[in-house]
């Protein structure tokens, strides 16, 4: 029998009603003649809620605790759909991860999946079951609950897919597909029928929520095709697949941001092998993750070192980055929390050339200042003041053309 994996997002279950509908949707393809896994994810804004709840008491909350605490959304969830499916004379059963056995490793709130059992599944597809599995989490190797990062759900749909070899693996959310920007900032922005896993990599990576990145990275080493697509009509969504020649021509597949970047300069560093890795040892110790990192040589034997990491580690990194301000000898350390990246992606980049031009181009005409740039062969990513973001995003969609196309 065919398997299909279902991902419903937190705005698909936002309330009883949508809990209804997302049963009828598992209901219609068990009726096709298929074997049927709904992943979902916590209610609405459970997850921020949850959070913001801790936060209340401190702002640094112990991690392993966080993961006990944010769990518990998905597993509302689970229960609540199964009450749905029952409501409706429908046979199945909800499963959290350590149920099922998603094992992760120990590292909280950012957990990866290392293996699932998938025998009890199996068990109960057997039994006639619709199974239901809480997104988004799992179970360390010292037998701790963890998570798998914000957004994750998505990636226990498609490890779950990928681990049970599924036919179908679709992704329903609160838009019909992937778009090449975020459809709430550019209205005009067109929904793409396929896109690359490298691209869809990136543009995740860089930012764009729709889906998790590390589903992507699942995704194409295990060869499961992801369909994202709408809670909420039956329209056919985005298709992320492997590279073929059709796509080649596509130069520019999308415009991703980011705003939950923060930039750090470490001012007048001496100028001398090893000042680079030990700056990066330190804040690499802390399981910080730098991502663009810039270096201005000043000709009087010293450096500025600039750099740009997520909110979550700002406090942190500002901290070990004023220590290694002291034990360098540098002259002193700046800090900005008010910027955003905004990136444009595309496998097209390889073979054209101007894109960087056009981008530039865009972000000049409409008056905004680019602070730090980086490319890679299928991007070009830019940081900016934050409130220049929405703006950006507007003017180099406009510029690359990428709006839809009257028919
Ligand atoms: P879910 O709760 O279903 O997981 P998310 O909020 O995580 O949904 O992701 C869907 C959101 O991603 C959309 O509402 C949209 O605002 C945002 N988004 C950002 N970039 C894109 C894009 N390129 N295409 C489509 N949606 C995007
Ligand atoms: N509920 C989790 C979050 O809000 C996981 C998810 O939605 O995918 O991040
Ligand atoms: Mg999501």
């Amino acid at each position: 029998m065919p398997l299909v994996v279902q991902k419903f997002g937190g705005s698909s279950v936002a309330d009883v009603e949508k809990i209804k509908n997302v049963a009828r949707k598992g209901i219609r393809e068990k009726k096709e003649g298929n074997d049927v896994i709904v992943v979902v994810s916590a209610m609405g804004k459970t997850t921020d809620q949850l959070i913001a709840m801790a936060h209340r008491i401190t702002n640094d909350p112990n991690p392993r605790e966080m993961d006990m605490l944010m769990s518990t959304g998905e597993q509302v969830s689970i229960a609540m759909l199964a009450i749905a499916f029952h409501s409706m004379g429908e046979k199945a059963i909800s499963f959290t991860g350590p149920q099922v056995g998603i094992i992760t490793d120990s590292t909280h709130r950012k957990a990866r999946i290392k293996s699932i059992n998938t025998e009890k599944i199996h068990k109960a597809l057997r039994e006639g079951n619709i199974v239901i599995v809480a997104g988004f989490q799992g179970i360390s190797t010292e037998n701790d609950i963890t998570t798998l990062g914000r957004g994750g759900s998505d990636t226990t749909a498609v490890a779950l897919a990928a681990a049970l070899n599924a036919d179908v693996c679709d992704i329903y959310t609160d838009v019909d597909g992937v778009y090449t920007t975020d459809p709430r900032i550019v209205p005009k922005a067109r929904k793409l029928e396929k896109i690359t896993y490298d691209e869809m990599l990136e543009l995740a990576s860089l930012g764009a929520k729709v889906l998790h990145s590390r589903s992507v990275e699942l995704a194409k080493n295990y060869n499961v095709v992801i369909q994202v697509r709408s809670s909420f009509d039956d329209n056919p969504g985005t298709l992320v697949v492997k590279e073929d020649k059709s796509m080649e021509d596509i130069v520019v597949s999308g415009v991703a941001y980011n705003r939950n970047e923060t930039k750090i300069s470490i001012i007048g560093v001496p100028d001398h092998p090893g000042v680079a890795s030990e700056i990066f040892s330190k804040i690499a110790d802390a399981h910080i993750v730098v991502d663009m990192i810039i270096q201005n040589v000043g000709g009087d034997g010293k450096n500025d070192i600039s750099f740009t990491v997520g909110k979550e580690d700002f406090v942190q990194t500002l901290k070990i980055s004023k220590q290694l301000c002291e034990e360098l000898g540098a002259n002193e350390v700046r800090s900005d929390d008010k910027i955003a990246k905004v990136s444009v992606v595309g496998v097209g980049m390889k073979t054209h050339c101007g894109v960087a031009a056009k981008m530039f181009r865009a972000l000049a005409n409409a008056g905004i200042n680019i602070d730090m740039i980086s490319t890679s062969e299928i991007k070009i990513s830019c940081v900016i003041r934050s409130d220049d973001l929405d703006k950006a995003v507007q003017a180099i969609h406009d510029e690359l053309e990428l709006e839809a196309h009257p028919s």
